[in-house]
């Protein structure tokens, strides 16, 4: 079986980035894309803060990536990675097929999800009213009202986002006090933009092709809210499920730790530091000087998987773009 040099696991932006300067470097990367691939772009209609693109639809910009990635010997298989042994060199990927791919690196880049409420509606108006990144989409309800659904710290940073936009911001929460941060929570309640609407769920949201309301339940009484834009804060699901039991560290959330996060949590005191143990337990971890490098030597991760704090197009591609370089410069000392 051939030993690929480079095999990078996720299809979006980090992935592509990555392959793109890999593939110029003559490492002939080995793209698994997953299934259905190109990521969280794809359910994209409008991207708008892309360097370089006033507007490109997400699938638009994903296809470019691809396309410039085909164009210097990148290969590409549409599967997802089921599971993985790093246990011993090379390492093995297995995929949803069953064939098994054997590689000297690998770079981990299959992203975050974030997680709705499933409401046929909720999941109907995506992208046309309905969102998971105020940072992304806010821009589009300038003086509009839109509600915000959460009650942690993300639900409070979108919230609070959003006030620059929308003439009004509801925070929808189905308990009667918030789990955010104390400073966070402050700064929401007593923002004059906010209204909190405490034991609320949401019912529908209504429209056919855009958001003309939502239908709310509080303490058991159903109403009409009227917003034009519904964003959900109930949390991301990285997919890194595929990694159980395969020694790469991850935090209890499912984000994959590197040695730049570890580092970085350390001085700041933010995040899980506290489960940096393999890095400290392995000091050629730090010494190597790889930030994208997971405590598996030869295994890196970059984008969504990773960041749980920018969540951008183009903060992933520079995740990925670093990590690809450090897998020239690992592939080159090994
Ligand atoms: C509604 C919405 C709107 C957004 N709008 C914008 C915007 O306007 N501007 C902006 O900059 N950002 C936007 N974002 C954020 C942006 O899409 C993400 O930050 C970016 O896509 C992250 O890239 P990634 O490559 O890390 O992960 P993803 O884009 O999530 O890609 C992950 C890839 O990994 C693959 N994969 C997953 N599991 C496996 C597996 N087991 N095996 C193989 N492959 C796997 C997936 O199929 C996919 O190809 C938006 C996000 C959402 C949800």
């Amino acid at each position: 079986m051939d030993i690929e040099k480079i095999t990078i696991v996720g299809g979006g932006p980090a992935g592509l980035a990555a392959a793109i300067y890999n593939a110029r470097a003559f490492l002939s990367p080995l793209v698994i894309a997953g299934s259905p691939s190109g990521g969280q772009l794809m359910l994209t209609a409008d991207v708008e803060n892309y360097p370089g693109y006033e507007s490109i639809s997400g699938p638009d910009l994903i296809k470019k990536y691809k396309d410039h990635a085909l164009k210097f010997g990148t290969r590409f298989i549409e599967e997802n990675v089921s599971k993985v042994d790093f246990s011993k060199r090379p390492l093995t990927l297995t995929l949803s097929s069953g064939k098994a791919v054997k590689s000297q690196s690998v770079l981990i880049a299959t992203g975050a999800d974030a997680d709705w409420l499933n409401l046929p509606s909720e999941q109907r108006l995506r992208g046309k009213g309905v969102s998971a990144c105020a940072t992304c989409d806010g821009f589009f309800f300038k003086g509009k009202e839109v509600a915000v659904v959460g009650g942690g710290d993300t639900a409070m940073e979108e919230a609070l986002t959003l006030t620059k936009f929308a003439t009004k911001v509801y925070v929808i929460h189905r308990r009667d006090k918030f789990r955010a941060s104390q400073i966070m929570q402050r700064r929401v309640l007593n923002h004059e933009k906010i209204e909190v609407l405490w034991n609320t769920t949401v019912g529908e949201v209504l429209g056919e092709d855009r958001v003309e309301g939502i239908k709310i339940k509080t303490d058991g009484e159903e109403s009409n809210l009227d917003a034009q834009g519904l964003f959900l804060a109930i949390g991301h699901k990285p997919a890194t499920g595929f990694l159980k039991d395969s020694g790469v560290e991850i935090d209890e959330k499912g984000y994959l730790f590197t040695a730049g996060r570890c580092a970085w949590e350390e001085k700041s005191k933010k995040g899980f530091h506290h489960q940096c143990s393999s890095y400290k337990a392995d000091p050629k971890l730090f010494e190597s000087g790889f930030w994208y490098q997971t405590n598996i030597h030869g295994v890196f991760a970059a984008g969504d998987c990773v960041d749980y704090v920018y969540r951008q197009a183009a903060t992933a591609v520079g995740m990925g773009v670093a990590a690809a370089l450090e897998v020239e410069k690992y592939l080159a000392e090994i």
